[in-house]
């Protein structure tokens, strides 16, 4: 079904799929990375568990009627999605106040925002993917002001939905990154993946690190942590 390597990304790798233009096979790699790509260490077993619960979560989200260009799992460490063109906005949503928030506006570490803050910022790693605001992402990507708008609200909207999922099985969402692409109509829908790579995760009774800051800042098994993750999900089957 896979044929050729179409890129190599940090993570992920993407191919082609045999007579199926639109759609193409996202093999999830054991590699991780931090800071722009300056810290780099492979995990064994992070690819798998990414792959799946990304495609946990873009099928929960599904359910919930958000389109994406998820289709399905295919093995451990690939899925199957349909073709976008990738809108070079990284949007992050803030539940709980935490790292460069912090430090660049005062704002108190753990507070909570009751209305989300949504951000974006310019995916492009030669800028060190800047936060710009509304007017310079339609300027930049081209989006109209109501396509922002219906991103912003999709950001909302998954948010809402994620937070529900995650209380579930005793973690908080502190915030997370989402990006978005055009499929082949020039319609909008959720892109990428969403992991423990993407999100802060914040184990609820502990205060515990359950996300990729665990490899930024040394704190412990990465893998171990992905898999309780994983495992949690997987007993919670109405998650
Ligand atoms: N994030 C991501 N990829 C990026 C940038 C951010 O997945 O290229 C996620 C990150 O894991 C966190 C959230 O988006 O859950 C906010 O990240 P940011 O780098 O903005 O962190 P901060 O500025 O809070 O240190």
């Amino acid at each position: 079904m896979k044929s050729a390597l179409l890129y190599e990304g940090k993570a992920k790798k993407v191919h082609s799929v045999v007579g199926e233009e639109g759609q193409l096979i996202l093999e999830y790699k054991d590699d991780a990375t931090a800071f722009n790509g300056e810290k780099h260490k492979i995990f064994k077993g992070k690819g798998r568990l990414n792959n799946l619960i990304s495609s946990h979560i873009f099928h929960y989200l599904h359910e919930k009627g958000v389109a994406s260009h998820f289709i399905q799992a295919l093995s451990d460490t690939e899925q199957l999605v349909y073709q976008t063109h990738i809108i070079p906005i990284e949007v992050v949503v803030r539940n709980i106040a935490t790292g460069s928030l912090t430090k660049r506006l005062g704002i108190t570490e753990g507070a909570v925002f009751h209305e989300p803050l949504v951000e974006l910022y310019y995916k492009e790693d030669a800028l060190n993917d800047p936060l710009m605001n509304d007017d310079h992402a339609k300027y930049i990507t081209g989006i109209s002001e109501g396509e922002l708008e219906f991103i912003k609200e999709q950001a909302r909207n998954i948010n809402h939905h994620l937070q529900v999922m995650y209380q579930k099985i005793g973690v908080k969402l502190v915030d997370f990154k989402l990006e978005f692409g055009r499929l082949h109509d020039g319609s909008i829908v959720l892109s990428d993946e969403i992991s423990p790579d993407t999100c802060r995760l914040w184990e609820e009774e502990t205060g515990r690190k359950m996300d990729k800051d665990v490899f930024r800042n040394d704190i412990e098994d990465l893998v171990e942590i992905y898999d309780t993750i994983w495992k949690r999900m997987e007993a919670n089957v109405h998650v």
